[in-house]
């Protein structure tokens, strides 16, 4: 009888298959800052709406862990801070998501860990209400507050960590390598994504059926978290795994 060799688990095969270059990364030794995504109540406190873990969660627990000891190592040297707040009127949906988010109610703020932010004199908030902070973040009159952020502090790398790495941080990180070959920053050179510093959520796909959402609407966590770190590296971020901070 043969032996059988053990079935490849999925997130195995797509390392096989979409491998990504992920490890030790040096930063602080330019000028740096720490771009936070969305890690507000909504998404990252269990319980606290539709969009928010219903039970506790490794990935998004350590995220948050991760978040705040970096945020305190940029803190301590006065390296700028920047945290994209997901912000909605209750009069304006964010289709195809339920309502989260909402103003008022208190999601739509940092998590308890992060709070101590609302205080740094290094840390800047822009609150935004669509997936994609960098659009987020142009104002009425077609100025950009992201853009400016990183102009004003003569950023050469940012690093980004956050909630959902295939989601809000993606669309971010894709599109502000877009701007930096379009030479709409000053100095930056790289962006960098933490991997641990970034979760997703997990909704699987006989879950999603049964509450009614269609089949695309499953978002298996592992997998998910995975293909958002592949696209990112794909085009052109750098992917940590774990980062090595210069003094200062
Ligand atoms: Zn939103």
């Amino acid at each position: 009888m043969l032996d059988r060799v053990p079935e490849k688990g999925l997130i195995d095969q797509l390392r096989d298959m979409l491998p990504i270059a992920i490890g030790d990364v040096a930063i602080g030794h330019r000028r740096t800052g720490l771009v936070i995504v969305d890690e507000v109540n909504g998404f990252a406190t269990v319980g606290r709406g539709p969009l928010a873990p219903p039970v506790e969660n490794p990935q998004v627990t350590q995220m948050i862990t991760e978040t705040d000891q970096l945020a305190r190592a940029y803190s301590a040297r006065g390296w700028p801070v920047l945290c994209f707040l997901d912000t909605h009127e209750a009069d304006r949906p964010e289709p195809p998501y339920p309502p989260h988010c909402i103003r008022g109610t208190g999601d739509e703020n940092l998590v308890p860990e992060l709070e101590w932010l609302n205080f740094e004199p290094h840390a800047t908030m822009i609150r935004k209400d669509c997936i994609n902070n960098f659009v987020g973040s142009i104002r009425p009159d077609g100025s950009n507050a992201f853009v400016e952020w990183i102009n004003v502090h003569k950023l050469q790398e940012i690093v980004v960590v956050g909630i959902c790495t295939d989601i809000c941080v993606m669309d971010l990180v894709l599109t502000a390598l877009s701007a930096r070959n379009h030479r709409l920053f000053t100095h930056l050179e790289d962006i960098i994504v933490h991997a641990d510093g970034c979760s997703t959520y997990h909704l699987p796909k006989d879950v999603a059926l049964e509450i009614g959402l269609p089949g695309h609407a499953a978002h298996p966590q592992d997998v998910t978290h995975y293909m958002g770190l592949y696209f990112m590296a794909s085009r052109g971020a750098v992917l940590a795994d774990r980062l090595v901070l210069a003094e200062g």
